[in-house]
């Protein structure tokens, strides 16, 4: 099968963590190749253009901080349906939510501090 590619990203709470490290040998554990990787602060126009998408939820201005409020990680990597596969690897939005096994399981915190980001579709990994 053709491998596909997504983007992710390590999010500040992990990457003050010091979880970048463990992220990434978990990523090459389940098979994703990391072909790129980018370490990036983002500035707040970034940041909203990027999250977009929420600007009218309530948590909106408190996810923007989040996101700038220090370095994140960003990777672009390659697996079979890298997608969904992704998706699945790091698990629910919720920490608390998510199962056994998965990134946000292992290393998220919160709802909004779980640890990292993944593109929810083709398009979406295109344009990020
Ligand atoms: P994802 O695709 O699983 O990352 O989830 P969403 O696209 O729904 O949300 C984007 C990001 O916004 C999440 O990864 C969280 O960092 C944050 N977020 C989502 N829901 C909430 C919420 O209810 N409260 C807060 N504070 N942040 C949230």
């Amino acid at each position: 099968m053709k491998l596909k590619r997504t983007l992710s990203i390590i999010k500040p709470d992990a990457i003050q963590a010091k979880f970048q490290g463990k992220i990434l040998d978990f990523l090459e554990d389940k098979g994703f190749n990391i072909l790129a990787q980018k370490r990036i602060k983002l500035t707040k126009s970034q940041a909203e253009a990027f999250y977009e998408i929420h600007r009218d939820k309530p948590f909106f201005n408190e996810l923007i901080e989040f996101m700038i409020s220090g370095e994140i990680s960003v990777q672009v990597l390659e697996a079979e349906d890298a997608i969904s596969y992704y998706r699945t690897v790091m698990g629910n939005t919720d920490p608390n939510e998510a199962d056994e096994g998965t990134i946000r399981k292992l290393y998220g915190t919160n709802i909004q501090c779980n640890a990292v980001h993944g593109s929810d579709s083709e398009e979406n990994a295109n344009n990020e």
